[in-house]
């Protein structure tokens, strides 16, 4: 039924990584005992001042850059007056007027169009208490109080659910990468609202905003279904309300919360209680001086020196690992083969032991003499298999591992090919499958070459002198 034009338009919440809260001393810390990390700032006692936190500058400094935005030197904070129970000042500090970033965008991709989603503002504001909702009582947690948080709003210039996935998939990428947030929807730590209007023309339509949705997912979903039944709304004759929804995800569909009456007026003034802010260029680069590099230049960086494309999703979706093999490039070796060995032995031995690659004995110039020795036939993944526990946990050279586990290299090409010949003459049956054509044949003869071996050959270079004289 449609030719109606959808427009979404998000406004992202996201916790910031602090030591301490925006305002005051209380550690910004997640999962302690509820109502332990709290102070007279973070109730609102009457008469307590705020101070802010100068980090929390710096890291909306960050995802300004990271998020393309203009920076706004000159800054205030403003009040944003309410009651509600978890809001126990009766107003929010925030940044209406001065939003510390705008005019920034986010590149995303979705079934092979790129695509620049506008942001129109970043600005700062304090978390409110968290409330828990038990039958008749309502319980209220303000560790969450006072948490620093950047809004991070978009122009209505995204068009569908999948395009709402696709950009919230790539800032959490970029803020987790860069350090300024956990992004975890589960946790609260992102949060997101979704705008959606739909329309013939180039007027935008009546928006509905849906509230706290749990997952990236669900936001799609969300999208989806509020278009839909906007839809059937209008193709039946009626009328989009602005109005509030929450999404159900049992019932798979948005559900009023509340009509917006004639428009909230928050009677925003300006917070007198802090000082006017004038940002300098020092102040601005040292804050950038520290951004990691993040997923798009490493995607570039990776693909540069020769890794497949799986190979740098899956490092980049490990962070430990990634930043480990960071640190490698400085060192000359072969990358593809030291990528192989992160993401499978050593991966499995990380994961097995609940470890980080960090807290290893695994040192850089190990894994180097490891990677070489791999390349130059000295060492088998066999060995590497054998040798894994020791390489992580014990403070020994490879040569001096090879030693004790008696690992000597069987690079002597007269051995390796006494051992052909004589698993050539044991199978004479494979011998005449491989030369009637099947490859399956000439995979068994490798296994006995590498049986008689123990493991100790290279495999591509015993495979090559296998096919050698076999086709003699
Ligand atoms: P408010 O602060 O009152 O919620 P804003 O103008 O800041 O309003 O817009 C909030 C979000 O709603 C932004 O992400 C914006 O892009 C989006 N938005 C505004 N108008 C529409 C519309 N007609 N359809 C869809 N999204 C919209
Ligand atoms: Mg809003």
């Amino acid at each position: 039924m449609s030719n109606y034009i959808p427009t979404i338009g998000l406004e992202v919440h996201v916790e910031i990584k602090s030591k301490s809260k925006l305002f005051s001393d209380s550690a910004n810390a997640y999962g302690m005992a509820t109502n332990t990390s709290v102070n007279v700032i973070d109730l609102g006692y009457p008469g307590t001042l705020p101070t802010l936190n100068k980090e929390v500058i710096r890291q909306a400094l960050r995802a300004c850059k990271v998020l393309n935005c203009d920076i706004t030197r000159k800054m205030h904070f403003d009040r944003k007056n309410y009651f509600y129970p978890d809001n126990s000042k009766n107003y929010q500090i925030t940044q209406n007027r001065t939003p510390i970033g705008t005019n920034g965008y986010v590149e995303i991709e979705v079934d092979g169009v790129k695509k620049k989603i506008g942001i129109s503002d970043i600005h700062i504001e304090e978390d409110t208490c968290k409330s828990a909702h038990r039958g008749s009582v309502s319980l209220l947690d303000f560790n969450r109080a006072g948490v620093p948080l950047i809004e991070i709003v978009t122009t209505p210039s995204i068009s569908n659910g999948k395009e709402a996935m696709a950009y919230l998939t790539k800032l959490k990428e970029m803020l987790f990468y860069a350090n300024i947030s956990d992004c975890k929807m589960e946790e609260g730590s992102m949060r997101c609202d979704a705008n959606v209007s739909i329309s013939k023309t180039d007027v935008l339509g009546v928006r509905t905003e849906t509230k706290n949705i749990g997952s990236i997912h669900n936001v799609g979903l969300a999208i989806e279904k509020e278009i839909e039944r906007q839809e059937k709304v209008l193709e039946t004759g009626g009328i989009i309300r602005e109005e509030t929804r929450r999404f159900d995800d049992k019932l798979g569909e948005t559900i009023l919360m509340r009509v917006k009456e004639t428009g909230n007026d928050y009677r925003y003034f300006i917070e007198p209680d802090i000082p006017y802010l004038e940002l300098t260029d020092e102040f601005i680069n040292d804050s950038l001086k520290t951004l990691p590099l993040l997923p798009d230049e490493l995607k570039k960086k990776y693909s540069e020196i020769g890794l497949s494309s799986l190979q740098i999703e899956k490092l980049i979706n490990n962070r430990p690992s990634n930043d480990y093999f960071l640190g490698l490039l400085e060192f000359k070796t072969n990358y593809v083969t030291a990528v192989n060995l992160l993401l499978s032995d050593i991966s499995s031995y990380l994961n097995k032991h609940n470890k980080v690659i960090t807290d290893t004995h695994l040192s850089y110039e190990k894994l180097v003499s490891v990677v070489d020795a791999l390349e130059k036939g000295e060492l088998s993944n066999k060995n590497v298999k054998d040798l894994i526990d020791s390489l992580m946990e014990r403070d020994l050279t490879l040569e001096e591992l090879k030693k004790e586990f008696n690992i000597k290299n069987i690079t002597d090409d007269s051995f390796i090919k006494d051992i052909i010949t004589k698993v050539i003459e044991n199978n004479s049956e494979s011998v005449n499958d491989y030369k009637s054509g099947h490859d399956r044949a000439l995979k068994y003869l490798m296994g006995q070459v590498m049986k008689e071996t123990k493991g100790a050959v290279n495999p591509k270079k015993a495979s090559d002198m296998l096919v050698k004289e076999l086709n003699k």
